[in-house]
């Protein structure tokens, strides 16, 4: 738990969010601002700041990050594509230094990114 991460606070309870999924390792929940159709986050449960600060002990909990978003995709019915994002660092549009995926799907996707 990190004071002050609003993400620490949404897993504590202490701010509401549209829960889609959890256990002991992760919580999904509806992006408040989505920019799809379907916007999910996948977060873990222990406060990391962002992918850079993951170490080799957290290599089995971002495999776990990426399974519960793609059973989330399939549950949704996004057959026909789907994109997870991390953003790391401000420059990159990381504005919550809480490691999460975004699961983003329900509309065609342009590439490269903006
Ligand atoms: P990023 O820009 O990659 O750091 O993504 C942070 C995401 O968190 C953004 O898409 C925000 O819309 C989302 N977000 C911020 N606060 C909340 C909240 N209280 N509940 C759900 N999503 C949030
Ligand atoms: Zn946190």
């Amino acid at each position: 738990m990190s004071q002050d991460c609003i993400f620490c606070k949404i897993i504590n309870g202490d701010i509401p969010a549209d829960v889609l999924y959890q256990d002991d390792d992760v919580l999904a929940f509806n992006d408040i601002s989505p920019q799809a159709p379907t916007h999910i986050l996948v977060i873990p449960k222990n406060h990391i700041s962002g992918p850079e600060a993951l170490g080799e002990s957290d290599e089995t909990l971002v495999g776990k990050l990426v399974r519960v978003g793609t059973d989330l995709a399939k549950e949704r019915g996004l057959t026909d594509g789907y994109r997870l994002v991390m953003n790391n660092g401000e420059r990159a549009g990381q504005t919550v230094f809480h490691l999460h995926m975004h699961v983003l799907g329900g509309r065609t996707m342009t590439w490269p990114p903006g």
